[in-house]
């Protein structure tokens, strides 16, 4: 059944939604954009057979109840009364300049540049984090889930109905979608949980950087017909991740699968090891996949080691680069090797553009989004490189007479070899 526009949709605490037009729909029911008093959003209401609908709904109510985890979710906001032995539920509109990821899995969009990949790896993998913390879970992944801005890598996760605590049977009895699922899932032998959403995290990391599927290669190709029976071995009972160092069974094809191939060997190889361990041992050892917070870190080094050329934003990793020598970048413009900040567990490179996050300089924190400092080139001379404090704080350090200065908010202090900067409750050492 499919309402027309205009009809008004009761919903629960006594306002009611009106249709104004159908927005898309899926496996599970149609969205339609709707009007209540006067303002925007989206309904989406169930066609499918809930198959324990009580329990779903109080689930959702539970969810309305308790509130978003995060602003990157769209949230259930309504609950929409009963009609015709169905409901739906009510939830924010997705803003216009937010794309689908499957629309960058087919490659319909592009990001302009790595930066606002990683930034968008780290906001999915933050957003999961704070879903964690909630002792909540994602269950039901697939890449119709997330919108992303392709100019700043924001992310918002819509489909947040199937959001339960972990290990508990999904009232919507959703396992997820085959090749994101953690292969205990796909083959029935536990529900879905925190446990079971790090390895999908790990697929979606995977697909977001390298746009193809981790388990797909050689042995799904060569697969004749893709029969449930062997969809089952190839992602439930015999999964083997397309670079596995230890078994080359299932690499990708030549020619079919470019992508991976492409772009696997210019991924840092910390990134490739992280890859490595959650579809290598994490495959069939889920305690063996990389907590939230660990992805953060290293998808933050791979952001922080990412220099865009002052003269003209190409982008350049560090790590093609011998340190202390002259940096020759591929866009022909010439640097020196920048000096390093070593501060908490951090190492940054000071390179024009670098930023100083929130994160790096305050034991508390582990917001990278808020910018507290950042590295400035002097205008008459390319050569000239300091740290323009951009937070509230004032840093001290120690200048080369021995006298202790302040860095005041908007002051800049040159980069010099083995300073010292106070940034409040963390130090930071300079160096080469
Ligand atoms: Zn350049």
């Amino acid at each position: 059944m499919e309402f027309k526009t205009g009809t008004t949709i009761k919903l629960e605490g006594g306002k009611s939604a009106k249709i104004v037009s159908k927005l898309g729909e899926g496996g599970q029911g149609i969205v339609y954009a709707v009007k209540i008093d006067g303002n925007d959003y989206a309904l989406k209401w169930y066609t499918c057979k809930l198959s324990n609908k009580k329990e779903f709904r109080k689930n959702l109510q539970t969810n309305i109840a308790n509130g978003a985890p995060d602003s990157k979710f769209l949230w259930p906001l309504y609950l929409t009364e009963e009609l015709n032995g169905s409901f739906g539920y009510v939830m924010n509109l997705r803003p216009k300049n937010f794309v689908e990821f499957s629309d960058i899995l087919n490659a319909k969009v592009d990001f302009p540049d790595t930066k606002t990949i990683v930034y968008a790896a780290l906001n999915i993998v933050n957003a999961f984090r704070e879903l964690h913390m909630k002792g909540l879970s994602y269950q039901d992944l697939n890449d119709g889930g997330f919108f992303i801005n392709m100019q700043t890598g924001d992310v918002l996760i819509c489909d947040n109905d199937n959001v339960t605590p972990g290990g508990i049977k999904n009232p919507g009895n959703v396992g997820g979608k085959p090749g994101y699922m953690a292969p205990e899932v796909f083959r029935g032998d536990t529900f879905p949980g925190v446990l079971t959403d790090r390895y999908s995290l790990a697929v979606i990391l995977f697909k977001l950087f390298c746009l193809h599927d981790p388990l797909m290669g050689k042995a799904y190709h060569e697969s004749i017909c893709i029969t449930e029976k062997r969809e089952m071995e190839l992602y439930g009972t015999h999964p083997v991740f397309i670079f596995n160092p230890q078994d080359d069974s299932n690499r990708p094809v030549p020619r079919i699968h470019s992508n991976p191939i492409n772009i696997w060997p210019r991924l840092p190889q910390y990134i490739r090891e992280a890859f490595i361990t959650s579809f290598v041992d994490g495959i069939k050892d889920r305690n063996a996949r990389l907590h939230d917070n660990e992805w953060q870190k290293k998808l933050l080094r791979f952001l922080d080691e990412i220099l865009v050329c002052p003269i003209c934003g190409s982008e350049h990793m560090i790590y093609k680069f011998n340190a202390g020598q002259p940096m020759n970048f591929a866009c022909r413009h010439t640097f020196s090797y920048p000096r390093i900040l070593h501060v908490k567990n951090y190492s940054i490179p000071l390179f024009p553009g670098s930023k100083i996050r929130m994160c790096h300089i305050n034991t508390d924190s582990d917001d990278y989004i808020k910018i507290e400092g950042e590295v400035i080139m002097n205008k008459n001379n390319n050569a000239l490189w300091g740290i323009r404090n951009l937070g509230e704080i004032t840093w001290t350090f120690s200048a080369s007479d021995g006298q202790i200065r302040t860095i005041e908010k908007n002051n800049v202090v040159p980069i010099a070899q083995g300073m010292e900067i106070n940034f409040g409750n963390t130090t930071g050492k300079v160096e080469k």
